[in-house]
C-alpha cells in the first residue's frame, strides 16, 4: 500500500500549424537552413514591431474551446524577461494574468476507468531559437554554441492541466488525449520526436489525507508519451525514498535521461516574479467577441471523445477498438471511409488493427502511405463474408493489395484464388489422398480418428489453400466413413 499521494500537473506546450510566425512574417515551418526564417521582428532588432498573426488567435480559440474552456472576453500579451542566447529580445512575448482560455476539462479512460482532468489555462507564446552546441553531445563538454532562430517566434500555446492528475497511467493518457484532441482540430501536428509538442511534468506527494501540497519538482522537456509515464514513475520513487529518509525535496527543474531512465538536476525553479512580467506596450489588448467564439466551435470537427462514443455506440465496435482506431486520427479516418456502406465494419476494424497494422508497424508507415484505399478493404472482407475467398487466403491477398494497390477481386480472379465450395470437386481432391495415405486411413478406421487431421491438411494443401475449411472437413469424415 502506498504511503504518499500523487500529485502531478503537466504544462504542454504545442507548436500551431500556421504558415507564418507569430509577430511577423517568416515561415514556421521546421527546419530550414540555420537562420533563413528571420527577420528583424524575430531578430529582436532594435525598433521592430510586432503584429499578432490573427490564425494564431483563432487556433487558440478553437484549442480552447475543444478544451471546453472559457475564452476570455479581454486577453493580453506580456514579457517575461529572461537572458539566454537563444532569446534575441531579452523576453519572450507570452500571457501572463490574462490567458485567453481558463477552466476547461477533458476527460481520459485508464485501467481504473473514466476520469476528468481540469485544464487550468490556455495562452499563446513565441518559441525561442535553438542553441546547437558543438564538440560534445550537450552543452556540458561543448567548446562553443551555434545559434539558429528559425524556431524563434513560431506560435505555441501553452497547456496548464490543474493538479488533478494522480498516477504515472493518467499522466500518459491525459497527454494522449490533449495530443490526440489538437491534431484532430488541426491546430498542431503533434510530432513529439520533432518538439513540436513538448511537455513539462510538475510532481509532488503528500502523505494521505493531507491537504495542502507538497514540494515539486518539474521534469522538464519530456519529448514522448512513454517518457512523460517513466519520470513520473522516476520522480515518485525518488521523492518517497527522500521523504522516508526524513529529508526534504526541493523545489527544482529536472532533466530526463532516457538511456538511463533517471531525472537529473538542472537548475533550482524559478518563481513568476523572478520573471518581471509586464504587459508588452506594442501589442494592443485582445477583445474577443462571443460571435467569433461561437463561429469557431461550431466549426469544431468530430473530437476524439465524440469519435469514440459513435464507434462503440453508432457502429457497434468494442470500447478498446474505438479507442485505438481514435488514438490515430489517419486510421480513424480510413476507417470511417473504409466501413461506409459495409455490414460488416468489426472485421474492417480487425483488418486495421491487425494484419494492416503490423505491416505498417514493420515497415515503419503511416496508413496514408498505403497503396490500398479504404473501399478496397471493404471489398476484400465482402469477398470473405461471401465465402469467395478464405481468411487464410485474404491475407495473401492483402499482402498484395498494400504493395501493388490492385482490388482484391482483380488479384483474385488473375490468381485463381476463389474459394473452393464445389462438393464433388473437393470429393474429388478427397478421394485422391486416400488413395495416396492407405496407411492413414487403415489407422482411422482402426479408431484412430485423430489422423483426419493430417488428411484434411493434405487435401487443404493440394487445393492450394482454397478449400472451404469447414466444408473440407465435413466431406472428409464422409469420405472416411464410406
Ligand atoms: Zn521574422
Amino acid at each position: 500500500m502506498a504511503k504518499y499521494e500523487v500529485v502531478v500537473g503537466i504544462e504542454v506546450h504545442a507548436e500551431l500549424l500556421t504558415e507564418t510566425k507569430i509577430f511577423c512574417g517568416c515561415p514556421a515551418k521546421f527546419g530550414g537552413e540555420p537562420n533563413t526564417h528571420v527577420c528583424p521582428v524575430c531578430l529582436g532588432l532594435p525598433g521592430a514591431l510586432p503584429v499578432l498573426n490573427e490564425r494564431v488567435l483563432e487556433f487558440a480559440i478553437r484549442a480552447g474551446v475543444a478544451l471546453n474552456g472559457h475564452i476570455a472576453e479581454r486577453s493580453k500579451f506580456d514579457r517575461k524577461n529572461y537572458f539566454y542566447p537563444d532569446l534575441p529580445k531579452g523576453y519572450q512575448i507570452s500571457q501572463y494574468d490574462q490567458p485567453i482560455m481558463e477552466r476547461g476539462w477533458i476527460d481520459i479512460s485508464t485501467s481504473e476507468g473514466s476520469k476528468r482532468i481540469g485544464v487550468h489555462r490556455l495562452h499563446m507564446e513565441e518559441d525561442a531559437g535553438k542553441l546547437v552546441h558543438q564538440g560534445a553531445a550537450g552543452l556540458a563538454g561543448a567548446t562553443h554554441s551555434l545559434v539558429d532562430l528559425n524556431r524563434a517566434g513560431v506560435p505555441l500555446v501553452e497547456i496548464v492541466s490543474e493538479p488533478e492528475i494522480s498516477s504515472p497511467e493518467e499522466a500518459r493518457r491525459y497527454v494522449e488525449e490533449l495530443r490526440n484532441i489538437l491534431v484532430t482540430i488541426g491546430v498542431t501536428d503533434g510530432k513529439m520526436e520533432e518538439g513540436s509538442l513538448r511537455c513539462d511534468v510538475n510532481l509532488s506527494l503528500r502523505p494521505f489525507g493531507q491537504s495542502e501540497l507538497g514540494t515539486k519538482t518539474e521534469v522538464k522537456n519530456l519529448n514522448s508519451f512513454r517518457a512523460v509515464q517513466k519520470a513520473c514513475e522516476y520522480e515518485i520513487q525518488r521523492q518517497t525514498e527522500l521523504l522516508d529518509a526524513g529529508a526534504k525535496v526541493s523545489q527544482e527543474s529536472r532533466l530526463w535521461n532516457e538511456e538511463r531512465g533517471v531525472t537529473m538536476l538542472m537548475r533550482s525553479k524559478e518563481e513568476a516574479h523572478d520573471y518581471r512580467y509586464f504587459p508588452d506596450p506594442d501589442l494592443v489588448p485582445l477583445a474577443v467577441s462571443r460571435d467569433v467564439v461561437e463561429s469557431i466551435r461550431k466549426q469544431l470537427p468530430e473530437l476524439p471523445a465524440e469519435r469514440r462514443a459513435r464507434y462503440t455506440e453508432g457502429v457497434g465496435l468494442p470500447a478498446y477498438d474505438a479507442g485505438v482506431l481514435t488514438d490515430n486520427l489517419e486510421l480513424a479516418l480510413y476507417f470511417d471511409r473504409a466501413i461506409e456502406g459495409s455490414g460488416n465494419p468489426k472485421a474492417i476494424a480487425n483488418w486495421l488493427m491487425g494484419d494492416v497494422a503490423a505491416i505498417l508497424n514493420r515497415e515503419g508507415k503511416g496508413i496514408g502511405e498505403l497503396a490500398m484505399r479504404p473501399e478496397q478493404l471493404r471489398k476484400l472482407v465482402e469477398l470473405i463474408d461471401a465465402d469467395v475467398i478464405s481468411g487464410k487466403i485474404a491475407k495473401a491477398v492483402l499482402g498484395e493489395m498494400l504493395t501493388t494497390g490492385q482490388d482484391a477481386e482483380r488479384i483474385v480472379a488473375d490468381r485463381g484464388l476463389s474459394q473452393l465450395t464445389n462438393e464433388d470437386e473437393l470429393r474429388v481432391v478427397i478421394r485422391g489422398i486416400l488413395e495416396q495415405n492407405p496407411s492413414q486411413v487403415a489407422d482411422y478406421r482402426a479408431g484412430k480418428t485423430k489422423v483426419v487431421g493430417f488428411l484434411v491438411g493434405q487435401a487443404m494443401k493440394a487445393t492450394g489453400g482454397r478449400a472451404k475449411p469447414d466444408m473440407l472437413n465435413r466431406l472428409m469424415t464422409s469420405e472416411l466413413a464410406d
